[in-house]
């Protein structure tokens, strides 16, 4: 299933196994419609070595409407990297909007994402925070008046915690709320007997797996695991 050939010509991981249908699907639906600031941040993270971990396009333009449909106005996000799902966030939540973002790492995203979020006119409703993000989550949740206060999440860091994520933001994301989890078709590897799986890509894919099962049954969220970008796992929170 692997496709070298999209992988080389993409910047983003991609599940769909057909180069022409995803370049046409970007071509005519997402590129037309993408906002000057997030091209500007897209291609100023392509020559990164890890461009890969960017939002695909078309992943975002899926979040994006998901989150004008949950009228999302106070978010978190875990995983920031140079800021691509950050500042699509930004720019389409209202003016008075805020954004807890967690990354153990500042410096890319202060080098890369800031400058561009500055001159979009979003910083203002950025919140960043550099650290790991189960203890940030854990503080958050001492505080009763967060619980349910989230109309939105997006978790895009450290697979191996994804599910000590979702029993977190199931606290921190009100009911009626939305969370997505991304990279959930792991380049199409979840699909993969273990033998044709790539060293590398071996432990991520079996926590991706075992994530994927656990939701599917997880009586507290509606999902639909769309097969946009590198897959992302929409959960609505029903109770
Ligand atoms: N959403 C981003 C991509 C995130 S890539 C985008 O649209 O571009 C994953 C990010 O998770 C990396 O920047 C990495 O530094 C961060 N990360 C990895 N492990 C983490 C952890 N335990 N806590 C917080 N951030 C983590
Ligand atoms: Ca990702």
């Amino acid at each position: 299933m692997e496709n070298t050939k999209q992988k080389e010509f993409l910047p983003n991981p991609v599940v769909l196994q057909s180069q022409e249908l995803y370049e046409y699907i970007l071509a005519t639906s997402v590129y037309p419609r993408e906002a000057e600031p997030l091209k500007e941040l897209r291609e100023a993270t392509a020559n990164n070595p890890r461009a890969i971990f960017g939002t695909s396009p078309d992943a975002g333009q899926l979040m994006a409407m998901l989150l004008k449909l949950v009228n999302a106005k106070k978010t978190i996000e875990v995983g920031v990297f140079t800021g691509y799902s950050l500042l699509l966030t930004a720019l389409t939540i209202p003016d008075d909007g805020k954004i807890t973002a967690i990354d153990v790492d500042r410096k890319t995203y202060e080098t890369i994402g800031l400058p561009i979020i500055k001159k979009a006119g979003v910083e203002h409703k950025i919140n960043f925070i550099e650290s790991q993000a189960l203890p940030v989550l854990d503080e958050l949740l001492e505080d009763p008046k967060n619980e349910g206060s989230f109309d939105f999440g997006f978790v895009d860091a450290d697979k191996g915690n994804y599910w000590n994520y979702h029993e977190r933001m199931m606290k921190l994301v009100k009911v009626g709320g939305m969370v997505i989890y991304d990279n959930t078709l792991w380049g199409g590897y979840v699909a993969l007997p273990e033998e044709d799986v790539p060293e590398t890509k071996k432990a991520w894919r079996q926590s991706t797996i075992e994530f994927n099962i656990s939701i599917s049954v997880d009586p507290r969220v509606e999902i639909s695991h769309a097969s946009v970008g590198d897959g992302i796992l929409i959960c609505k929170r029903i109770c």
